[in-house]
């Protein structure tokens, strides 16, 4: 069939790769350039998302431990595996116990080929792995592993077995409207395909809206990144004081990568770092590490949006997982997760099998 996928982030990406490679001729249509939006502002994890288990995302957490393993092992250039220490204070908000159930199933999903298993380090084993970390209340820390990638040059190869696999890429090339009977109009007029496929990210039901086409309720989060001097070698996922949520400060490039926040964000913003945020995870830095760092000692930031799916007033414990809708030829992604790009464009494929 001829297919046109919109959207050049990561799923957009995944999702024309799995269909060209299912025998589809495929063309993926970007507005701007390839790996610039949401796909290129994470916190550069392949992971499985230790902390929703606690929101009992069991499949979800499954499926990316899984699907990190097939990144570290298909692309060793550009991903690596990543120590992350969690470190427990005397004021910490969950119980040793509760981290240690948490970490034996993160473990047991990654199956019996992880990429190494969590233990408990001393505080003074912690110390010796991360100096900076502040000392007074330390219990100790558990020791777990997740991947690390540089997520822009890690979509530049996702680009390149797409091209690879026959699928034409279109740069700077907007799609106005899709009609349900598989039409995109371009900037040079309609385009009659067999099936399109809407992955534009937080910008997919607007595409539709556009096109007067029904839309999902998606939540629109914005999630910033501050780069601090270096650290060291080990990451940390550490709780927020008073609050649910987790941060996490991990060495990337021969600095700190400081994220993220998650504030509400309108299509029509710049998607943007704040004054507020900054402010935000700087005093979470500075609650566990010394020397503290200021506002001068930011060397950059960057932000995303998040298209959350709907139904949780709470954005930390809004669902990653995706969601297809069809509307006539049109099938609309929402949601999801970098690490999980992969296993959706799989889920696209063989919806579009099934629709034939
Ligand atoms: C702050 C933050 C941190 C995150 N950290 C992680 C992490 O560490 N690990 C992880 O697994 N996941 C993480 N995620 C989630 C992950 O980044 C996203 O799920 C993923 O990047 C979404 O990719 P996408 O292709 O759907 O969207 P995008 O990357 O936003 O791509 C959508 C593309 O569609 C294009 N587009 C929009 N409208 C049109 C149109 N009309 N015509 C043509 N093109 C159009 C846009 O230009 C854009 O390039 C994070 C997300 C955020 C926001």
């Amino acid at each position: 069939m001829k297919i046109a996928v919109i959207g050049g982030g990561i799923n957009g990406l995944s999702s024309a790769w799995q269909l060209a490679l299912a025998g589809h001729k495929v063309s993926l249509f970007e507005r701007d350039s390839l790996m610039q939006a949401t796909s290129a502002a994470s916190s550069k994890l392949l992971h499985g998302g230790l902390r929703y288990l606690e929101q009992g995302e069991f499949r979800l957490v499954r499926e990316a431990l899984q699907e990190r393993r097939w990144w570290l092992k298909k692309a060793p250039q550009l991903t690596r595996r990543l120590p992350i220490l969690y470190p427990l204070y005397h004021d910490s908000r969950r119980a040793r116990w509760q981290l240690k159930i948490g970490l034996w199933l993160y473990d047991s999903f990654a199956g019996r080929k992880g990429i190494g298993r969590h233990r408990w380090l001393t505080a003074q084993q912690a110390l010796r792995c991360s100096p900076n970390l502040k000392a007074e209340g330390l219990q100790g820390a558990y020791l777990f592993f997740d991947g690390q990638m540089d997520d822009q040059k890690l979509g530049m190869w996702m680009a390149e077995q797409c091209s690879k696999a026959g699928v034409q890429l279109f740069e700077h090339s907007p799609v106005k409207q899709v009609a349900a009977d598989a039409k995109v109009l371009l900037h040079s007029g309609w385009q009659q395909f067999d099936r399109v496929v809407n992955v534009a990210g937080p910008w997919s039901q607007q595409l539709l809206q556009h096109s007067g086409l029904m839309q999902q309720p998606l939540d629109l989060v914005r999630g910033s990144h501050l780069l601090l001097p270096p650290i060291g070698r080990y990451g940390h996922m550490l709780e927020v004081p008073g609050e649910a949520r987790i941060v996490f400060v991990l060495p990337y490039q021969d600095k700190t990568l400081l994220g993220t926040t998650e504030v509400r964000q309108h299509l029509d913003e710049a998607i943007r770092c704040s004054a507020a945020e900054r402010d935000y995870l700087l005093n979470v830095y500075n609650h566990y590490f010394l020397p503290t760092c200021t506002k001068d000692s930011v060397l950059a930031d960057f932000a995303g949006v998040r298209p959350l799916l709907s139904g949780s007033a709470n954005a930390s414990k809004a669902s990653r997982e995706y969601q297809l809708n069809w509307q006539g030829q049109v099938l609309t992604v929402s949601g999801g997760k970098w690490t999980t790009a992969r296993a959706l464009g799989k889920q696209v494929t063989a919806q579009v099998d099934q629709s034939v």
